[in-house]
């Protein structure tokens, strides 16, 4: 096994974990196994807990690991599937030690940070490298392990110090540090600056770690005399530095390291020369090319508790990115913050209410993604109700198909006060539940977590058809609250189809609204699945549907997805008015990815 760790300095943000990702790609398109794993040195045990707002959506694998928003990268980017333990957390290995120093199994020595919470780590990497992600036998060739933070954090010493111990132990030739970096250029004189550099490799030079490469975050490629002086300085021959230069979506990022020769210094370092073959990007190529090409729009609005900031959301994006990108069609999100749709906004803030209609009226396709937490349910209701009257795409996903429900029973059944439990426990008309699998007390054990299947419960609908006529689906699941089985035939005969359902036949999975053109909700998060050359289904669905291809693609379905969409169209200026990240059109006030 070779090791590859990508560590970042001077500022947090510089985009390591797309930089872990991009390496790991590359390797693989060398004809490599790559496994990856990311190291987060908070105290929390896993990203459970954590809210979407500070730290990003909590990803979610097939073994109900919540993990943290890179993991997500990699899967995306490897088109891989990973463990709940590929995600390492200092909360996780003093967990671990602590529970052998309640057994005994230190014999009586004083634990401590080095050597027990240091061995430990090298323990968990080598464990988790070993087991295969790629569907084949046997471990990977190459494990990527990322290192969260900043060098110099406190919280990361342990890990740096492991680290440092573990590079010496696996050798020269096993073992290739990337040192992703900034740097800045000034306005004011117009230069690349080193310095940040030069001393964010001193620090981790301190440490015990020396970088074989450095791959620098800058806004144009480094100068060649720049390239020069980072390379005495920080001691890294000149081919060993690239540039990562911004690009106009992340795609190209593997490009820009392969252009730039970062996997010819990786397989140096790690002495693979001879086994790897040149890197094969063809179709990663062209999906990223195809992307900047895109113009027509289609106009998405997402209508969520978060914003202010689209990690939130992140992989829910990046399944409508997909889904576009495989429908020829630009995306452009339009923000629509749940609470401003609520009449109480007209009062309080009649801009904001004017403004939240407007994005919403003027979308081709609605989206309300997962939450927890009763804020903005009412505005989601709204557009749910919205989308469903004016026959408007709409896509549910998690919380999005409870409040679809509670709208039609409210709506269509006339159960006025129909609503979920999770809102209002004492609702007589409960159609969304508690029904957990697990503990009903403990919180940590409550939810429905990770891969289940679904059944497709008729051939002749549009989900089934559009998963390719399979009898089933595994997708992924967290939740606690469920349809009420007790009111599914009621919404069944009013036309709500529960076209979905899990084996017992008592979990809805998914629904389908008949007489319209697409309006599904499923209990599942099928963006965790979605991957650049393969778009989910359903959001392929409902990007098909809000640019009018769904019937040509739903007739093709028997042959497969990527055989029905349109030719590329040469590209010519549009102005939307909007703020272009990533190769996302969006509006409103959101950070965008
Ligand atoms: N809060 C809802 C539940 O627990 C929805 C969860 C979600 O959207 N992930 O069932």
């Amino acid at each position: 096994m070779k090791y590859v760790l990508v560590t970042g300095g001077v500022v947090s943000g510089l985009g390591k974990g797309v930089t872990a990702s991009s390496i790991g790609l590359i390797l693989q398109a060398c004809g490599l196994r790559v496994t990856s794993i990311k190291i987060d040195p908070y105290l929390n045990i896993d990203a459970g807990t954590m809210s979407p707002f500070e730290h990003g959506e909590v990803f979610v694998l097939d073994d109900g690991g919540e993990v943290d928003l890179d993991l997500g990268n990699y899967e995306r980017f490897l088109d891989n599937k990973l463990t709940r333990d590929n995600n390492i957390t200092t909360g996780k290995i003093y967990q671990s030690v602590l529970e052998k120093e309640r057994r005994g199994d230190y014999l009586g020595k004083t634990v401590q940070v080095v050597p027990h919470i240091t061995d430990a780590i090298q323990e968990w990497i080598e464990r988790v490298a070993a087991i295969p992600v790629d569907g084949k036998d046997g471990p990977a060739d190459v494990c990527v392990i990322e290192l969260g933070g900043t060098i110099g954090d406190i919280e990361s010493m342990p890990f740096i110090e492991a680290l440092g111990q573990f590079s010496y132990r696996v050798g020269t030739g096993n073992f290739c540090l990337i040192h992703v970096s900034l740097v800045p250029v000034l306005s004011v004189v117009g230069e690349q600056k080193t310095k940040p550099t030069q001393h964010s490799v001193k620090g981790l030079r301190s440490l015990g770690l020396t970088p074989n490469i450095l791959a620098c975050r800058s806004t144009t490629q480094l100068d060649e005399n720049v390239k020069e002086k980072l390379s005495k300085f920080c001691h890294v021959p000149v081919e060993n530095i690239v540039t990562l230069y911004d690009v106009s979506n992340i795609w190209h990022v593997p490009l820009l390291l392969r252009d730039q020769k970062a996997h010819e210094a990786i397989l140096r370092a790690l002495n693979l020369k001879e086994v790897a073959k040149e890197p094969e990007l063809r179709e990663w190529t062209s999906r990223a090319e195809l992307c900047d090409l895109l113009h027509e729009p289609v106009r998405v609005a997402m209508v969520g508790k978060y914003m202010g900031l689209s990690d939130s959301y992140l992989s829910v994006l990046k399944a409508l990115l997909h889904a576009s990108v495989a429908c020829r069609r630009k995306l452009c999100i339009d923000w629509v913050p749940a609470g401003d749709l609520e009449d109480i906004t007209a009062k309080e803030n009649p801009d904001n209410y004017k403004s939240a209609w407007d994005l919403l009226k003027g979308a081709d396709a609605v989206l309300v993604p997962g939450g927890f937490g009763d804020r903005g349910v009412e505005g989601k209701i709204l557009a749910a109700k919205y989308a469903r009257e004016n026959r408007i795409p709409y896509l549910g996903i998690c919380l999005g198909m409870q409040i679809a429900v509670i709208e039609f029973a409210r709506s269509i059944l006339g159960l006025k006060d129909a609503n979920s439990t999770e809102f209002d426990p004492n609702t007589q008309n409960p159609c969304v539940i508690f029904m957990p699998e697990g503990s009903k007390t403990h919180m940590g054990g409550t939810m429905r977590l990770g891969s289940r299947r679904t059944y497709f419960q008729v051939a002749d609908c549009i989900s089934a058809k559009l998963y390719g006529n399979n009898d089933f689906v595994d997708e992924r699941h967290r939740h606690r609250y469920e349809v009420n089985p007790e009111m599914v035939e009621q919404l069944e005969a009013a036309g709500l189809c529960f076209t979905g359902k899990d084996e017992s036949g008592r979990r809805m999975e998914i629904f389908e609204l008949s007489n319209h053109s697409y309006f599904v909700g499923v209990q599942f998060h099928p963006e965790f699945k979605s991957r650049p050359g393969k778009p989910s289904a359903l959001f392929v669905g409902l990007i098909a549907a809000a640019s009018g291809q769904l019937n040509g693609l739903l007739k093709k379905s028997a042959s497969g997805l990527s055989n029905g969409h349109s030719p590329i169209k040469p590209p010519h200026q549009h102005e939307y008015g909007t703020k272009l990240v990533n190769g996302i059109h969006c509006n409103g006030n959101g950070v965008h990815i």
